[in-house]
């Protein structure tokens, strides 16, 4: 089947048009009657545009190469659409469960999820449904077979264009209940659902730990809380905790902690004690450790924040308890400017890379949002030309964007205020070189536009 480019833009000329129309009518005599309906018609539109989307984001998934993408396809996505990195994530999964595939011989095969595919193509299934299904079907137990699967899906496609998403969710649960009476989960059940994240770091400083432990991880953090999370154990409000044998008398009495607080200083002085003990080894050549940065005004002030290796802002009060601890590192700023080093050696020094975790603070892609910690050390300027290893002539980059940089593909170059610009090869034509200030929000309050020359 040929493409037919023109008439794929037309249509989208026509919903546009439609649009402008539909916006500018006025709607204020109508009866309610027919406010609702047209509410209902507002929703199947908006429900039926992922069906489009799908082919399109598995045809990138399929055949687009990193470099035409300029790293990993949600990357990709999130950055032509400006939307998170979290939804275009979504987008792709769902993609994946509800657009067309291709088999591994090249014919064409049907969505995962064929029921749920085609009401949302029609309208009549909307995101939140879809969200339940999917769940539903990705939570069924490994050993329920390919028929049982296809028959439970079709059932809830039937009753999601008949009810709400919390409606729904309630009927997902009792057919998941019929399905496994007994609750008879694998390994690879729980090993699925398996997964510890943060969420956003609050305006507090505070971060909302959310996920799902295996029974072996929640029988070992028992075991450690037993001991770590004790009453009088591991107690900040003492003058020297209590972090090994047993706590005195006093200790015990004066800790009026919560337990949920005992336990979260439990971990605070378990993970402390497995830095400590310098068992993790190296990770990108430092001791495994908090690298902190911070400007000399800051610390001399004793006031202000750090800001880690990993993209955490740590009030100067905890930078400073920080201090008293083995095992980390604090680098230091004069008026934003980073110590010019220069080695000889290939291989960014250790004290280079605490450096780039202050100056770039995460991979310098346009859009990108990895951390230092998980960043590689690019040399902006081929390193086999110029033999020196300046702090000012490197820069950090994520696994996926440095794997960008080869000779005939993506290239860096450094701007005149010493940001790095990401640049396409010559055959991807994208305009203008961009650098990335996701890791430096401020930026933008100062110039508007950083992208400008
Ligand atoms: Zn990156």
């Amino acid at each position: 089947m040929s493409i037919d480019r023109e008439a794929l833009s037309a249509a989208f000329d026509a919903i546009d048009a439609a649009f402008d129309d539909l916006v500018a009518r006025d709607c204020d005599g109508l009866v309610p009657r027919e406010q609702l309906a047209l509410l209902e018609r507002c929703e199947k539109v908006r429900r039926r545009l992922p069906a489009v989307e799908h082919p399109l984001i598995n045809g990138l998934a399929r055949q687009a190469t990193a470099e035409e993408l300029g790293g990993t396809l949600s990357h990709a996505i999130a950055e032509s659409a400006l939307i998170s990195r979290a939804e275009a994530t979504r987008r792709i999964k769902e993609a994946a469960d509800l657009g067309s595939r291709i088999g591994l011989t090249g014919e064409p095969l049907g969505p995962i999820l064929a029921a749920t595919a085609a009401k949302q193509c029609q309208g009549t299934l909307g995101p939140g449904q879809v969200a339940v299904i999917r769940k539903f079907y990705h939570e069924l137990p490994s050993w329920v077979d390919a028929v049982t699967r296809a028959q439970v899906e079709a059932k809830m496609a039937m009753e999601g264009t008949k009810f709400r998403p919390e409606q729904i969710a309630k009927l997902a649960a009792t057919l998941a209940d019929c399905l496994n009476p007994d609750g008879n989960y694998r390994d690879e059940d729980r090993a699925r659902r398996r997964g510890l994240t943060f969420g956003q770091q609050g305006s507090d400083g505070m971060s909302e730990l959310r996920g799902w432990l295996t029974p072996e991880v929640r029988a070992t953090v028992e075991a450690v809380w037993a001991k770590l999370a004790a009453p009088g154990m591991c107690n900040p409000e003492d003058e020297s905790p209590c972090v090994d044998g047993t706590p005195n008398e006093q200790a015990i009495e004066r800790d009026c902690r919560s337990a949920g607080q005992r336990q979260h200083d439990a971990l605070n002085a378990a993970l402390r004690a497995l830095l400590a003990s310098g068992e993790l080894g190296r990770h990108n050549g430092l001791p495994a450790s908090i690298i902190v940065t911070t400007t000399l005004a800051e610390l001399e002030a004793a006031a202000g924040r750090g800001l880690t290796g990993g993209g955490t802002i740590l009030p100067m009060s905890d930078v400073i308890r920080l201090a008293r601890h083995a095992r980390h590192y604090l680098a230091i700023f004069d008026k934003g400017k980073p110590l010019a080093l220069y080695h000889t050696k290939r291989l960014a020094s250790p004290s280079q890379r605490i450096v780039l975790y202050a100056k770039d603070r995460g991979c310098s892609t346009p859009g990108c949002t990895v951390p230092g910690y998980y960043c590689e050390v690019h040399h902006v300027n081929d390193w086999a030309k110029c033999h020196t290893t300046d702090v000012n002539e490197l820069t950090l980059a994520c696994g996926p964007h440095h794997r960008l940089l080869r000779p005939g593909g993506w290239v860096t170059r450094k701007n005149a205020k010493g940001d790095t610009e990401w640049l396409p090869p010559p055959h991807l034509d994208r305009g203008r070189p961009r650098t990335n200030t996701f890791h430096h929000p401020e930026k933008l309050l100062h110039d508007g536009d950083d992208d400008a020359p």
